[in-house]
């Protein structure tokens, strides 16, 4: 039987609604949640993220500004962007789009984002309140994760989840979210001698390795949760996942397509910081 699709499209259209609402409650309380994106260079995919995240907030009634820089701006130039909209009373996320252009260390400048601004998760003050076990704002990719397999009811607890990938907007968080619910978690990476060893004792696998087609379907147990975080440009110019979708939908259970499944909710989870943060913001206004 073919494995039932996680719809992150769909997901994110409900998640959406209760935003919808929360924005509102705010507005009318003289508050409406803005976020502000920061964009070095023009490379091509993060042109249509940043599109993608626009679009979402006008859904939701939150507003945007899109800062444009040059590719070759001086650091100075972009910490100056970010302190300015540090201090901006009407912002309530800063999102720095990544990748940045190679002269640019990400990991550090991300540190700059105040914390109660760092609607993507990355500052390390709130990487370490995951790893502390008390989240405040955590990566949006593995919270729509989280999100998603919570819409369609899969039990975490007590099960074996496998991450596929380590890095520390995917991974990594990945793996830390799913033992906060206690799961038994195993991460993988491009080191693990026998990958299939490990995918096929996941109950949950979620594959963020960016490696077309690495998982196919002998590599997964009969009744699985797949998650299938890879964007991959085939050079044909089709996209594809980290899983071999079509092999996969006969073994697991649950499966979630590329496109249409995890990045919606990433963007969703955008929105949805932002929303808390301006809530927050608001909240410390009237106490
Ligand atoms: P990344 O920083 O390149 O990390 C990839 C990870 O996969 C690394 O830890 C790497 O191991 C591991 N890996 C690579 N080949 C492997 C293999 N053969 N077996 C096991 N592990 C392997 O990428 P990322 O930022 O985590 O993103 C991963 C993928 O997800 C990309 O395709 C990206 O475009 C996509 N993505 C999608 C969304 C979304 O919203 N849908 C959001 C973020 C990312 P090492 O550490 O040993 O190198």
């Amino acid at each position: 039987m073919a494995a039932t699709l996680l719809d992150g499209a769909a997901v994110a259209r409900e998640v959406y609604s209760q935003l919808g609402q929360r924005v509102q409650t705010l507005v009318a309380a003289g508050v409406r949640p803005g976020l502000a994106a920061i964009q070095v260079g023009n490379h091509a995919a993060s042109t249509i993220y940043i599109r993608r995240k626009v679009k979402a907030c006008a859904e939701t009634g939150v507003y945007s500004e899109i800062h444009q820089l040059e590719s070759d701006c001086p650091e100075s130039t972009l910490l100056a962007t970010i302190d300015k909209l540090n201090h901006h009373r009407g912002i309530h996320g800063i999102l720095l789009q990544l990748p940045l252009p190679q002269h640019f260390d990400a990991g550090r400048i991300m540190q700059s984002i105040a914390v109660e601004k760092d609607v993507d998760g990355f500052n390390w003050q709130n990487l370490g309140a995951l790893v502390a076990g008390r989240p405040r704002f955590t990566p949006c990719t593995p919270s729509g994760i989280i999100a998603l397999l919570e819409r369609y009811e899969v039990r975490i607890e007590g099960r074996n989840a496998v991450v596929v990938g380590r890095s520390t907007e995917v991974g990594k968080p990945m793996a830390l979210m799913l033992i906060a619910r206690s799961a038994t978690v195993s991460v993988c990476n491009s080191k693990t001698r026998d990958l299939r060893q490990f995918t096929s004792i996941a109950d949950i696998l979620v594959v963020a390795a960016g490696r077309p087609l690495l998982v196919t379907a002998d590599m997964i147990k009969p009744g699985a949760a797949v998650v299938d975080v890879g964007i991959n440009r085939l050079p044909d110019g089709r996209v594809c996942g980290d899983v071999d979708f079509a092999g996969a939908s006969q073994v697991a259970s649950l499966l979630s397509p590329v496109p249409g499944g995890v990045g919606p909710m990433t963007v969703a989870m955008v929105i949805a910081n932002t929303v808390s943060a301006a809530e927050h913001h608001a909240q410390a206004r009237a106490a």
